[in-house]
Protein backbone atom coordinates (compact mmCIF):
# COMPACT_ATOMS: atom_id res chain seq x y z
CA UNK A 1 0.00 0.00 0.00
CA UNK A 2 1.26 3.34 -0.92
CA UNK A 3 1.56 5.83 1.80
CA UNK A 4 0.76 9.46 2.24
CA UNK A 5 2.94 10.82 0.37
CA UNK A 6 3.19 9.01 -2.16
CA UNK A 7 -0.25 8.98 -2.35
CA UNK A 8 -0.13 12.96 -2.89
CA UNK A 9 2.88 12.65 -5.24
CA UNK A 10 1.02 10.31 -7.46
CA UNK A 11 -2.36 12.87 -7.27
CA UNK A 12 -0.02 15.99 -8.34
CA UNK A 13 1.34 14.17 -11.18
CA UNK A 14 -2.14 12.64 -12.27
CA UNK A 15 -3.89 15.90 -12.05
CA UNK A 16 -1.26 18.31 -13.67
CA UNK A 17 -3.01 17.79 -17.46
CA UNK A 18 -6.39 18.61 -15.96
CA UNK A 19 -4.66 21.83 -14.71
CA UNK A 20 -2.82 22.45 -17.49
CA UNK A 21 -5.47 22.21 -20.16
CA UNK A 22 -9.25 22.91 -19.91
CA UNK A 23 -11.34 19.54 -19.69
CA UNK A 24 -13.18 18.85 -22.46
CA UNK A 25 -16.51 17.13 -23.73
CA UNK A 26 -16.15 13.75 -25.44
CA UNK A 27 -18.70 13.74 -29.16
CA UNK A 28 -18.53 11.75 -32.21
CA UNK A 29 -14.69 10.56 -31.14
CA UNK A 30 -13.15 13.17 -30.28
CA UNK A 31 -12.20 15.67 -27.66
CA UNK A 32 -14.71 19.12 -28.02
CA UNK A 33 -13.84 22.15 -26.01
CA UNK A 34 -17.28 24.65 -26.42
CA UNK A 35 -15.66 27.69 -25.40
CA UNK A 36 -17.20 28.27 -22.04
CA UNK A 37 -15.59 27.06 -19.10
CA UNK A 38 -16.04 26.80 -15.27
CA UNK A 39 -13.91 26.05 -12.20
CA UNK A 40 -13.85 22.52 -10.61
CA UNK A 41 -12.42 22.84 -6.88
CA UNK A 42 -11.39 19.84 -4.41
CA UNK A 43 -12.88 19.55 -1.02
CA UNK A 44 -9.89 19.19 0.25
CA UNK A 45 -9.12 22.75 0.35
CA UNK A 46 -11.46 24.26 -2.57
CA UNK A 47 -8.59 25.58 -4.37
CA UNK A 48 -8.47 24.65 -8.34
CA UNK A 49 -8.29 21.87 -10.09
CA UNK A 50 -8.37 23.55 -13.49
CA UNK A 51 -11.25 24.48 -15.93
CA UNK A 52 -13.62 22.22 -17.10
CA UNK A 53 -15.93 23.20 -20.30
CA UNK A 54 -19.49 23.67 -19.93
CA UNK A 55 -21.39 22.85 -22.21
CA UNK A 56 -24.84 24.35 -23.53
CA UNK A 57 -27.98 22.68 -25.75
CA UNK A 58 -26.41 22.76 -28.63
CA UNK A 59 -23.25 21.46 -27.47
CA UNK A 60 -25.87 18.57 -25.87
CA UNK A 61 -27.77 18.18 -29.24
CA UNK A 62 -24.47 17.82 -31.17
CA UNK A 63 -23.59 14.37 -28.18
CA UNK A 64 -27.26 13.27 -28.92
CA UNK A 65 -26.83 13.21 -32.61
CA UNK A 66 -23.85 11.45 -32.39
CA UNK A 67 -25.13 9.15 -30.41
CA UNK A 68 -27.91 8.93 -32.93
CA UNK A 69 -25.84 8.15 -36.27
CA UNK A 70 -23.32 5.60 -34.15
CA UNK A 71 -26.26 3.50 -33.23
CA UNK A 72 -26.82 1.17 -36.39
CA UNK A 73 -23.18 0.65 -36.21
CA UNK A 74 -23.12 -0.62 -32.47
CA UNK A 75 -26.23 -2.58 -32.75
CA UNK A 76 -24.73 -4.68 -35.38
CA UNK A 77 -21.68 -5.26 -34.36
CA UNK A 78 -21.24 -9.06 -33.87
CA UNK A 79 -21.57 -9.79 -30.07
CA UNK A 80 -17.99 -10.96 -29.66
CA UNK A 81 -17.00 -8.08 -31.03
CA UNK A 82 -18.60 -5.85 -28.43
CA UNK A 83 -17.26 -8.10 -25.54
CA UNK A 84 -13.90 -7.66 -26.51
CA UNK A 85 -14.18 -4.29 -26.52
CA UNK A 86 -15.60 -3.98 -23.12
CA UNK A 87 -13.14 -6.39 -21.95
CA UNK A 88 -10.36 -4.38 -23.19
CA UNK A 89 -12.14 -1.22 -21.79
CA UNK A 90 -12.14 -3.44 -18.35
CA UNK A 91 -7.96 -3.80 -19.00
CA UNK A 92 -7.20 -0.39 -19.65
CA UNK A 93 -9.33 0.50 -16.15
CA UNK A 94 -7.62 -1.80 -14.29
CA UNK A 95 -4.03 -0.74 -15.69
CA UNK A 96 -5.05 2.93 -14.30
CA UNK A 97 -6.29 1.58 -11.01
CA UNK A 98 -4.36 4.00 -8.58
CA UNK A 99 -4.48 7.06 -11.06
CA UNK A 100 -8.02 6.43 -11.15
CA UNK A 101 -8.07 6.60 -7.21
CA UNK A 102 -6.21 9.31 -6.59
CA UNK A 103 -8.21 11.76 -9.13
CA UNK A 104 -11.25 10.21 -7.71
CA UNK A 105 -10.41 10.91 -3.79
CA UNK A 106 -8.66 14.97 -4.81
CA UNK A 107 -12.22 15.51 -6.99
CA UNK A 108 -14.91 13.70 -5.00
CA UNK A 109 -12.87 14.12 -1.28
CA UNK A 110 -13.79 10.48 -0.79
CA UNK A 111 -10.96 8.61 1.21
CA UNK A 112 -8.23 6.87 -0.79
CA UNK A 113 -8.86 3.99 1.83
CA UNK A 114 -12.42 3.74 -0.20
CA UNK A 115 -11.60 5.28 -3.43
CA UNK A 116 -8.34 2.25 -4.08
CA UNK A 117 -11.32 -0.13 -5.06
CA UNK A 118 -13.13 2.28 -7.23
CA UNK A 119 -11.38 0.87 -10.64
CA UNK A 120 -11.26 -2.51 -9.97
CA UNK A 121 -14.88 -2.42 -9.19
CA UNK A 122 -15.76 -0.48 -12.24
CA UNK A 123 -13.05 -3.01 -13.93
CA UNK A 124 -15.46 -5.74 -12.87
CA UNK A 125 -18.65 -3.73 -14.54
CA UNK A 126 -17.13 -4.21 -16.84
CA UNK A 127 -15.97 -7.71 -16.96
CA UNK A 128 -19.39 -8.65 -15.74
CA UNK A 129 -21.42 -7.01 -18.60
CA UNK A 130 -19.17 -8.23 -21.27
CA UNK A 131 -19.72 -11.45 -20.42
CA UNK A 132 -23.58 -11.15 -20.42
CA UNK A 133 -23.55 -10.02 -24.34
CA UNK A 134 -23.94 -13.12 -25.99
CA UNK A 135 -27.85 -13.93 -23.33
CA UNK A 136 -28.50 -10.10 -23.95
CA UNK A 137 -31.07 -11.45 -26.78
CA UNK A 138 -32.44 -14.29 -25.41
CA UNK A 139 -36.12 -14.13 -24.89
CA UNK A 140 -38.48 -16.78 -23.76
CA UNK A 141 -40.42 -19.12 -25.40
CA UNK A 142 -44.20 -18.97 -24.90
CA UNK A 143 -45.79 -22.37 -26.56
CA UNK A 144 -49.65 -22.26 -28.06
CA UNK A 145 -50.74 -25.38 -29.94
CA UNK A 146 -51.40 -23.70 -32.95
CA UNK A 147 -48.79 -20.85 -33.08
CA UNK A 148 -44.99 -20.54 -32.44
CA UNK A 149 -44.79 -17.87 -30.36
CA UNK A 150 -40.85 -16.19 -28.64
CA UNK A 151 -39.55 -13.46 -27.46
CA UNK A 152 -36.32 -11.60 -28.09
CA UNK A 153 -34.84 -8.77 -27.05
CA UNK A 154 -33.52 -5.94 -29.60
CA UNK A 155 -31.40 -2.56 -27.71
CA UNK A 156 -33.83 0.57 -27.39
CA UNK A 157 -31.40 3.34 -29.05
CA UNK A 158 -29.35 5.60 -27.97
CA UNK A 159 -29.61 6.22 -24.18
CA UNK A 160 -28.70 9.29 -21.60
CA UNK A 161 -26.89 8.41 -18.42
CA UNK A 162 -26.97 11.14 -15.71
CA UNK A 163 -24.39 10.41 -12.38
CA UNK A 164 -23.90 12.36 -9.27
CA UNK A 165 -21.26 13.94 -7.24
CA UNK A 166 -20.73 11.32 -4.48
CA UNK A 167 -18.87 7.91 -5.78
CA UNK A 168 -18.77 9.04 -9.87
CA UNK A 169 -16.60 6.34 -11.45
CA UNK A 170 -18.25 3.32 -9.49
CA UNK A 171 -21.54 4.84 -11.20
CA UNK A 172 -20.81 5.47 -13.94
CA UNK A 173 -19.22 2.24 -14.76
CA UNK A 174 -22.46 0.27 -13.54
CA UNK A 175 -24.37 2.13 -15.93
CA UNK A 176 -22.45 2.79 -18.88
CA UNK A 177 -21.22 -1.19 -19.12
CA UNK A 178 -24.76 -2.92 -19.34
CA UNK A 179 -26.18 -0.26 -21.34
CA UNK A 180 -23.04 -0.67 -23.76
CA UNK A 181 -23.47 -4.40 -23.53
CA UNK A 182 -27.03 -4.28 -24.57
CA UNK A 183 -26.59 -2.27 -27.63
CA UNK A 184 -26.88 0.46 -26.86
CA UNK A 185 -24.94 4.06 -27.53
CA UNK A 186 -24.48 6.16 -24.57
CA UNK A 187 -24.71 10.19 -23.73
CA UNK A 188 -23.45 10.43 -20.16
CA UNK A 189 -23.63 13.38 -18.36
CA UNK A 190 -21.49 13.88 -15.38
CA UNK A 191 -22.23 15.93 -11.92
CA UNK A 192 -20.49 19.70 -12.21
CA UNK A 193 -18.82 19.01 -8.68
CA UNK A 194 -16.67 15.68 -9.12
CA UNK A 195 -16.49 15.46 -13.34
CA UNK A 196 -13.20 14.67 -13.63
CA UNK A 197 -13.22 10.62 -13.76
CA UNK A 198 -15.60 10.73 -16.47
CA UNK A 199 -12.89 12.63 -18.14
CA UNK A 200 -10.66 9.70 -18.09
CA UNK A 201 -13.02 7.38 -18.39
CA UNK A 202 -13.81 8.63 -22.00
CA UNK A 203 -10.01 8.89 -22.39
CA UNK A 204 -9.96 5.43 -21.73
CA UNK A 205 -12.96 4.73 -24.39
CA UNK A 206 -10.89 6.67 -27.27
CA UNK A 207 -7.95 4.55 -26.32
CA UNK A 208 -10.13 1.33 -26.38
CA UNK A 209 -11.25 1.94 -29.89
CA UNK A 210 -15.17 1.75 -29.54
CA UNK A 211 -16.77 3.09 -32.89
CA UNK A 212 -17.01 7.47 -32.75
CA UNK A 213 -20.14 8.15 -31.17
CA UNK A 214 -20.70 4.76 -29.33
CA UNK A 215 -19.99 6.84 -25.96
CA UNK A 216 -20.13 10.34 -26.00
CA UNK A 217 -19.85 12.57 -22.64
CA UNK A 218 -21.16 16.40 -21.92
CA UNK A 219 -19.97 18.41 -19.06
CA UNK A 220 -22.02 21.09 -17.89
CA UNK A 221 -24.69 22.50 -15.72
CA UNK A 222 -27.59 19.27 -15.06
CA UNK A 223 -30.37 22.37 -15.33
CA UNK A 224 -28.97 23.13 -19.06
CA UNK A 225 -27.51 19.89 -20.51
CA UNK A 226 -29.04 17.36 -18.17
CA UNK A 227 -32.50 19.10 -19.14
CA UNK A 228 -31.66 18.91 -22.55
CA UNK A 229 -30.15 15.58 -22.55
CA UNK A 230 -33.43 14.05 -20.80
CA UNK A 231 -35.68 16.21 -23.78
CA UNK A 232 -33.64 14.70 -26.94
CA UNK A 233 -36.00 13.09 -29.11
CA UNK A 234 -33.23 10.85 -30.51
CA UNK A 235 -32.38 9.59 -26.64
CA UNK A 236 -35.03 6.61 -25.90
CA UNK A 237 -34.13 6.07 -22.22
CA UNK A 238 -32.53 8.11 -19.26
CA UNK A 239 -30.29 6.11 -16.67
CA UNK A 240 -30.58 8.58 -13.89
CA UNK A 241 -28.55 8.45 -10.47
CA UNK A 242 -29.22 11.32 -8.14
CA UNK A 243 -31.37 13.16 -5.81
CA UNK A 244 -35.74 12.28 -5.42
CA UNK A 245 -37.03 16.25 -6.65
CA UNK A 246 -34.12 15.76 -9.76
CA UNK A 247 -36.00 12.64 -10.35
CA UNK A 248 -39.36 14.33 -10.96
CA UNK A 249 -37.99 17.14 -12.67
CA UNK A 250 -36.37 14.87 -15.20
CA UNK A 251 -39.94 12.16 -15.32
CA UNK A 252 -41.12 15.99 -16.08
CA UNK A 253 -38.28 16.67 -18.66
CA UNK A 254 -38.95 13.53 -20.68
CA UNK A 255 -42.91 13.65 -20.97
CA UNK A 256 -42.99 14.66 -24.38
CA UNK A 257 -40.86 12.43 -25.27
CA UNK A 258 -42.35 9.64 -23.54
CA UNK A 259 -39.13 8.61 -22.11
CA UNK A 260 -38.52 5.67 -20.11
CA UNK A 261 -36.85 6.48 -17.30
CA UNK A 262 -34.59 4.42 -14.27
CA UNK A 263 -34.14 6.16 -11.53
CA UNK A 264 -31.97 4.99 -8.14
CA UNK A 265 -32.42 8.18 -6.04
CA UNK A 266 -32.39 8.86 -2.15
CA UNK A 267 -32.97 7.02 0.36
CA UNK A 268 -33.26 7.10 4.11
CA UNK A 269 -32.51 3.25 4.95
CA UNK A 270 -32.88 1.65 8.88
CA UNK A 271 -30.58 -0.26 10.32
CA UNK A 272 -32.72 -2.84 12.93
CA UNK A 273 -31.06 -4.34 15.64
CA UNK A 274 -32.59 -6.86 17.99
CA UNK A 275 -31.20 -8.10 21.18
CA UNK A 276 -30.85 -11.49 20.06
CA UNK A 277 -28.28 -10.17 16.98
CA UNK A 278 -25.04 -10.87 17.25
CA UNK A 279 -23.87 -6.96 19.04
CA UNK A 280 -20.35 -7.05 17.82
CA UNK A 281 -20.56 -7.74 14.08
CA UNK A 282 -23.96 -5.21 14.39
CA UNK A 283 -21.46 -2.46 16.13
CA UNK A 284 -19.24 -2.90 12.94
CA UNK A 285 -21.56 -3.01 10.29
CA UNK A 286 -23.40 0.09 11.88
CA UNK A 287 -20.38 2.19 11.98
CA UNK A 288 -19.51 1.37 8.93
CA UNK A 289 -22.60 2.14 6.57
CA UNK A 290 -23.16 5.53 7.65
CA UNK A 291 -19.50 6.82 8.56
CA UNK A 292 -17.54 4.95 5.21
CA UNK A 293 -17.80 7.65 2.31
CA UNK A 294 -18.17 10.15 4.43
CA UNK A 295 -21.96 9.41 4.67
CA UNK A 296 -22.31 10.18 1.24
CA UNK A 297 -24.00 6.89 0.54
CA UNK A 298 -27.10 6.01 -1.30
CA UNK A 299 -27.80 2.77 1.08
CA UNK A 300 -26.03 4.40 4.05
CA UNK A 301 -27.76 3.45 7.60
CA UNK A 302 -28.80 7.10 8.67
CA UNK A 303 -31.56 6.06 10.93
CA UNK A 304 -30.76 2.77 14.09
CA UNK A 305 -33.60 1.64 15.25
CA UNK A 306 -32.09 -0.69 18.37
CA UNK A 307 -34.29 -2.00 20.66
CA UNK A 308 -35.40 -0.77 24.06
CA UNK A 309 -33.40 -3.32 26.57
CA UNK A 310 -30.27 -3.09 24.63
CA UNK A 311 -30.17 0.62 23.71
CA UNK A 312 -28.31 2.31 26.72
CA UNK A 313 -25.18 -0.35 25.78
CA UNK A 314 -25.53 0.10 22.61
CA UNK A 315 -24.99 3.75 22.38
CA UNK A 316 -22.18 3.69 24.54
CA UNK A 317 -20.53 1.27 22.68
CA UNK A 318 -21.50 3.26 19.45
CA UNK A 319 -20.03 6.55 20.97
CA UNK A 320 -16.86 4.73 21.81
CA UNK A 321 -16.26 3.98 18.46
CA UNK A 322 -17.13 7.29 16.66
CA UNK A 323 -14.39 9.05 18.74
CA UNK A 324 -12.20 6.88 18.03
CA UNK A 325 -12.99 7.63 13.77
CA UNK A 326 -9.98 9.36 12.04
CA UNK A 327 -11.16 12.41 10.03
CA UNK A 328 -8.22 13.63 7.65
CA UNK A 329 -6.89 14.41 4.15
CA UNK A 330 -8.82 12.15 2.34
CA UNK A 331 -5.27 10.66 0.25
CA UNK A 332 -4.10 9.81 3.95
CA UNK A 333 -4.52 6.09 3.69
CA UNK A 334 -5.24 6.12 7.69
CA UNK A 335 -8.46 8.51 6.88
CA UNK A 336 -11.81 7.30 7.38
CA UNK A 337 -13.94 10.18 6.93
CA UNK A 338 -12.39 13.24 4.54
CA UNK A 339 -14.08 16.52 3.57
CA UNK A 340 -17.65 16.48 2.56
CA UNK A 341 -18.00 18.00 -1.27
CA UNK A 342 -18.47 21.34 -0.99
CA UNK A 343 -19.31 24.17 2.02
CA UNK A 344 -22.78 24.53 0.70
CA UNK A 345 -23.65 21.07 1.79
CA UNK A 346 -21.56 20.74 4.65
CA UNK A 347 -23.43 23.41 5.73
CA UNK A 348 -27.08 21.69 4.40
CA UNK A 349 -25.37 19.18 6.84
CA UNK A 350 -25.28 21.46 9.94
CA UNK A 351 -28.50 22.96 9.72
CA UNK A 352 -30.04 19.48 10.02
CA UNK A 353 -27.78 18.90 13.44
CA UNK A 354 -29.03 22.36 14.56
CA UNK A 355 -32.50 21.49 13.67
CA UNK A 356 -32.30 17.99 15.62
CA UNK A 357 -30.90 20.36 18.75
CA UNK A 358 -34.53 22.85 18.14
CA UNK A 359 -36.55 19.20 18.33
CA UNK A 360 -35.21 18.23 21.42
CA UNK A 361 -32.92 15.12 20.47
CA UNK A 362 -29.51 15.39 21.80
CA UNK A 363 -26.28 15.42 19.87
CA UNK A 364 -24.10 12.52 21.65
CA UNK A 365 -20.96 12.70 19.39
CA UNK A 366 -19.80 15.76 16.81
CA UNK A 367 -22.04 17.82 15.84
CA UNK A 368 -19.47 20.31 14.85
CA UNK A 369 -17.26 22.03 11.86
CA UNK A 370 -13.50 19.94 12.45
CA UNK A 371 -11.15 22.57 12.25
CA UNK A 372 -8.86 20.62 9.48
CA UNK A 373 -10.69 23.02 6.62
CA UNK A 374 -13.95 24.09 5.45
CA UNK A 375 -15.57 20.88 4.11
CA UNK A 376 -14.30 19.14 7.13
CA UNK A 377 -17.50 17.66 9.68
CA UNK A 378 -16.87 15.53 13.15
CA UNK A 379 -19.21 12.12 12.71
CA UNK A 380 -22.72 12.93 14.59
CA UNK A 381 -24.75 10.60 16.67
CA UNK A 382 -28.25 11.81 17.33
CA UNK A 383 -29.91 10.30 20.11
CA UNK A 384 -33.37 10.99 22.31
CA UNK A 385 -34.58 11.46 18.73
CA UNK A 386 -37.90 9.95 17.24
CA UNK A 387 -39.14 9.23 14.19
CA UNK A 388 -41.39 12.21 13.20
CA UNK A 389 -37.99 14.39 13.82
CA UNK A 390 -36.66 15.74 10.36
CA UNK A 391 -33.31 13.96 10.53
CA UNK A 392 -35.13 10.98 10.62
CA UNK A 393 -37.17 11.59 7.92
CA UNK A 394 -34.60 13.70 4.71
CA UNK A 395 -31.64 12.18 3.52
CA UNK A 396 -28.91 14.46 5.01
CA UNK A 397 -26.07 12.69 3.17
CA UNK A 398 -23.39 13.15 5.38
CA UNK A 399 -21.94 11.41 8.43
CA UNK A 400 -24.82 11.84 11.01
CA UNK A 401 -26.34 8.93 12.70
CA UNK A 402 -29.81 9.31 14.51
CA UNK A 403 -30.79 6.31 16.97
CA UNK A 404 -34.52 5.75 17.68
CA UNK A 405 -35.70 3.07 20.25
CA UNK A 406 -38.18 0.40 20.06
CA UNK A 407 -39.81 -2.19 21.94
CA UNK A 408 -41.49 -5.33 19.88
CA UNK A 409 -41.07 -6.27 16.15
CA UNK A 410 -44.04 -4.73 15.59
CA UNK A 411 -43.00 -0.98 16.65
CA UNK A 412 -39.70 -2.02 14.70
CA UNK A 413 -41.61 -2.66 11.15
CA UNK A 414 -43.69 1.00 11.71
CA UNK A 415 -41.23 3.06 12.40
CA UNK A 416 -38.72 0.96 9.55
CA UNK A 417 -41.77 1.79 6.81
CA UNK A 418 -42.41 4.93 8.36
CA UNK A 419 -41.02 6.74 5.41
CA UNK A 420 -40.64 8.20 2.12
CA UNK A 421 -37.99 6.26 1.45
CA UNK A 422 -37.22 2.80 0.58
CA UNK A 423 -33.71 2.11 -0.69
CA UNK A 424 -32.08 -0.16 1.53
CA UNK A 425 -32.81 -1.88 4.78
CA UNK A 426 -30.74 -3.95 7.15
CA UNK A 427 -32.36 -6.29 9.91
CA UNK A 428 -29.83 -7.75 12.26
CA UNK A 429 -30.93 -10.75 14.62
CA UNK A 430 -30.85 -14.48 15.04
CA UNK A 431 -34.48 -15.24 14.78
CA UNK A 432 -34.96 -16.78 11.72
CA UNK A 433 -38.86 -16.34 12.18
CA UNK A 434 -38.43 -13.31 12.63
CA UNK A 435 -36.17 -12.60 8.91
CA UNK A 436 -38.64 -14.06 6.88
CA UNK A 437 -41.53 -11.86 8.45
CA UNK A 438 -39.81 -8.74 8.17
CA UNK A 439 -38.10 -10.10 4.77
CA UNK A 440 -41.39 -9.93 4.04
CA UNK A 441 -43.19 -6.73 5.24
CA UNK A 442 -39.91 -4.21 5.09
CA UNK A 443 -40.80 -1.73 2.55
CA UNK A 444 -37.31 -1.65 0.46
CA UNK A 445 -35.91 -2.76 -3.04
CA UNK A 446 -32.98 -3.92 -1.07
CA UNK A 447 -32.86 -5.95 2.36
CA UNK A 448 -29.51 -6.75 3.95
CA UNK A 449 -29.49 -9.82 7.24
CA UNK A 450 -26.90 -9.97 9.68
CA UNK A 451 -24.50 -7.82 6.85
CA UNK A 452 -23.59 -4.86 5.66
CA UNK A 453 -24.15 -3.81 1.76
CA UNK A 454 -22.42 -6.27 -0.45
CA UNK A 455 -22.25 -5.85 -3.92
CA UNK A 456 -23.42 -8.77 -5.92
CA UNK A 457 -23.68 -7.75 -9.95
CA UNK A 458 -26.56 -10.28 -11.09
CA UNK A 459 -28.80 -9.19 -7.58
CA UNK A 460 -31.17 -6.71 -8.62
CA UNK A 461 -29.97 -3.14 -7.20
CA UNK A 462 -33.38 0.10 -6.92
CA UNK A 463 -35.24 1.12 -4.64
CA UNK A 464 -38.85 1.91 -3.90
CA UNK A 465 -41.54 4.48 -2.64
CA UNK A 466 -39.36 8.20 -3.24
CA UNK A 467 -36.15 6.22 -3.86
CA UNK A 468 -36.14 4.73 -7.89
CA UNK A 469 -37.65 2.83 -10.46
CA UNK A 470 -36.41 -0.19 -12.05
CA UNK A 471 -33.80 -2.11 -11.00
CA UNK A 472 -29.97 -2.73 -12.49
CA UNK A 473 -28.08 -5.61 -12.64
CA UNK A 474 -27.66 -8.79 -14.37
CA UNK A 475 -30.65 -9.09 -16.64
CA UNK A 476 -32.50 -6.51 -14.91
CA UNK A 477 -30.15 -4.53 -16.48
CA UNK A 478 -30.75 -6.11 -20.35
CA UNK A 479 -35.15 -5.17 -19.27
CA UNK A 480 -34.45 -1.71 -18.67
CA UNK A 481 -31.41 -0.83 -21.69
CA UNK A 482 -33.65 -2.92 -24.38
CA UNK A 483 -36.94 -3.95 -25.93
CA UNK A 484 -38.70 -6.87 -25.46
CA UNK A 485 -40.71 -7.90 -28.99
CA UNK A 486 -42.93 -11.18 -29.32
CA UNK A 487 -42.88 -13.26 -32.78
CA UNK A 488 -46.21 -15.13 -33.41
P1 LIG B 1 -28.54 15.64 -8.05
O1 LIG B 1 -29.88 15.07 -8.28
O2 LIG B 1 -28.42 17.04 -7.58
O3 LIG B 1 -27.64 15.57 -9.36
C1 LIG B 1 -27.42 14.35 -10.04
C2 LIG B 1 -27.15 14.65 -11.50
O4 LIG B 1 -28.33 15.19 -12.10
C3 LIG B 1 -26.04 15.66 -11.75
O5 LIG B 1 -25.26 15.26 -12.85
C4 LIG B 1 -26.82 16.92 -12.08
O6 LIG B 1 -26.10 17.83 -12.87
C5 LIG B 1 -28.01 16.36 -12.83
N1 LIG B 1 -29.20 17.22 -12.87
C6 LIG B 1 -29.58 18.17 -11.98
N2 LIG B 1 -30.73 18.74 -12.39
C7 LIG B 1 -31.10 18.15 -13.55
C8 LIG B 1 -32.20 18.29 -14.44
N3 LIG B 1 -33.17 19.17 -14.22
N4 LIG B 1 -32.26 17.50 -15.53
C9 LIG B 1 -31.29 16.58 -15.77
N5 LIG B 1 -30.22 16.40 -14.96
C10 LIG B 1 -30.12 17.17 -13.86
O7 LIG B 1 -27.81 14.63 -7.03
P2 LIG B 1 -26.38 14.82 -6.34
O8 LIG B 1 -26.50 15.87 -5.29
O9 LIG B 1 -25.34 14.93 -7.40
O10 LIG B 1 -26.19 13.38 -5.66
C11 LIG B 1 -26.65 13.04 -4.40
C12 LIG B 1 -27.95 12.25 -4.50
O11 LIG B 1 -27.76 11.07 -5.28
C13 LIG B 1 -28.45 11.75 -3.14
O12 LIG B 1 -29.83 11.97 -3.04
C14 LIG B 1 -28.16 10.26 -3.19
O13 LIG B 1 -28.96 9.46 -2.35
C15 LIG B 1 -28.37 9.96 -4.63
N6 LIG B 1 -27.72 8.70 -4.99
C16 LIG B 1 -28.51 7.59 -5.19
C17 LIG B 1 -27.92 6.37 -5.49
C18 LIG B 1 -28.77 5.13 -5.68
O14 LIG B 1 -28.24 4.15 -6.18
N7 LIG B 1 -30.03 5.14 -5.30
C19 LIG B 1 -26.53 6.27 -5.61
C20 LIG B 1 -25.77 7.43 -5.40
C21 LIG B 1 -26.38 8.64 -5.10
Amino acid sequence: MSTFTQYQQKATAALKRFKDNPTTHYIAGEFYASGNTYTNTTPIDNSSLGEVAEGDESVMDRACAAAADASREWQELPAAQRKKLLHRCADHIAARAEEIAVIETTDSGQPIRFMKQAALRGAENFRFFADKISEASNGHALYQPTHTNYTMRTPIGPVGVITPWNTPFMLTTWKIAPALAAGCTVVHKPAELSPLSASLLVEIAAEVGFPDGVWNMVHGKGEVVGKRLTEHPAIKAIAFVGESITGSHIMRQGADSLKRVHFELGGKNPVIVFDDADLQRALDAVIFMIYSLNGQRCTSSSRLFIQNSIKDSFIGELKKRVAHIKIGHPLDPHTEIGPLIHPDHLQKVINYIDIARQEGATIACGGTKCNLGDNYIMPTLITDANNKMRVAREEIFGPVLTVIGFDDEQESIHLANDSEYGLAAYLWTNNTGRIMRLARTIETGMLWVNSENKRNLPSPFGGVKKSGIGRDGGDYSFDFYMETKNVC
